[in-house]
């Protein structure tokens, strides 16, 4: 492979890192303003929050810049207990990074070495794979099955080099949910050795109640590490704040290799203070949810095919190309995620947003693709 042979300075990438594709945003409104020459687009690409910010953490954002010359606290004490009192959690399972992100990383660097497998679903966030190939491990990606996560799959391919198995609950980009029962049934059959990692990104979103949740597992035999961020529901994403929620046999090494102040003063304030905000998360939850339902009967009408559900975006197949409808909207300043690079070229990715948005969405993609 070309970009793995020793450059003019004579340094030769790790393999891992030589084959890695880098990671593609969604699209910033102002590239897209630019290119196109148009003003007044909004962006339902990313899964950002459609009310802003919490005003409670940007205010909380605006009383910390006087103490910007000093270094952060790198624990965050006050942030863990907010967060440890929240969830119900002890403190020492509280792992703080800068978006969770970064804590996917942790996890990878401290229990994969290289040769080691991860097993991912595929098509899944692309950060797993990033990271796990980063530490010359291996990902190891089990196809979803009926666009659903298939555990019986992924628990089939366990061998004697899997150390880890990440879960994306809702999924992305399907948005569908693990149910309790089948989260049980899995971890009944995973041995010792190795960690299971659940990105809970959304599910602060999810209305079913038989969703499994990672912290309901905290304390059993097999080791769950869960991923939450402050980049959704909280609508902190450009702060970049996100935890990882482990058994204390975890949490230990992982705050060990940390970075001693991974999370800034700003992000650490806005955090705390968007926990207590449960006014905003409401209105959040709320807005989100008519959207979402407002998007999938559209979607229907259209005779387009929108995928249940419990996540802040919907998955939609269409009728046609999703490159070119992305584009066709793209031209009328609606900015979407084609899902091409998911393996899905006839799919589209769309986030809810506030209601007039989600009208001007709907009456776009009607145009476009109805
Ligand atoms: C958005 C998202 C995240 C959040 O990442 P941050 O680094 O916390 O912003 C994590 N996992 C998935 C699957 C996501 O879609």
């Amino acid at each position: 492979m070309k970009r793995n042979r020793t450059n003019r300075f004579g340094l030769t990438l790790p393999p891992g890192i030589g084959a890695l594709q880098p990671y593609v945003p969604g699209k910033p409104i102002e590239a897209v303003e630019r290119e196109y020459g148009i003003t007044d687009s909004i962006k339902l690409a990313s899964n950002e929050n459609p009310l802003g910010p919490s005003p409670r953490a940007v205010a909380a954002v605006e009383r910390s810049l006087a103490g910007l010359h000093r270094y952060p606290e790198g624990g965050a004490p006050l942030l863990v207990r907010r967060l440890a009192e929240t969830l119900g959690v002890s403190e020492k399972t509280i792992v703080l990074g800068n978006g969770s992100d970064e804590v996917i990383g942790m996890l990878t660097r401290v229990f994969l070495n290289p040769g080691d497998e991860a097993i991912l679903p595929a098509p899944a966030f692309l950060m797993y794979e990033i990271m796990v190939r980063c530490d010359g491990a291996v990902p190891v990606p089990v196809p979803l099955r009926s666009m659903a996560i298939d555990l019986e799959g992924m628990a089939d391919r366990i061998g004697p080099r899997t150390r880890m198995i990440f879960l994306t609950n809702p999924n992305n980009p399907t948005g569908g949910i693990i149910r309790k029962a089948a989260f049980e049934a899995f971890l009944e059959k995973i041995p010792s050795g190795m960690v299971v990692v659940v990105d809970e990104a959304y599910i602060e979103f999810v209305r079913n109640p038989d969703c499994a949740r990672g912290i309901d597992h905290l304390t059993g035999d097999r080791p769950v590490a869960v991923l939450r961020t402050f980049s959704k529901a909280y609508g902190l994403a450009g702060l970049r704040i996100g935890y990882g929620v482990m058994p204390p046999e975890l949490a230990e090494p992982l705050n060990r290799i940390r970075q001693p102040f991974n999370t800034s003063i700003p992000a650490q304030a806005g955090a705390a203070a968007a926990l207590e905000d449960t006014e905003f998360l409401r209105r959040t939850l709320e807005t989100v949810h008519e959207g979402i339902d407002y998007i999938c009967y559209r979607a229907a009408a259209l005779g387009l095919a929108p995928y249940p559900t419990e996540a802040n975006f919907v998955l939609i197949r269409l009728n046609r190309s999703a490159d070119a409808v992305f584009e066709a909207m793209l031209r009328r300043g609606v900015i979407v995620r084609s899902m091409t690079a998911y393996g899905y070229p006839d799919h589209i990715r769309v986030t809810a947003g506030t209601r007039k948005e989600n009208r001007r969405l709907m009456d776009v993609l009607s145009d476009v693709a109805g």
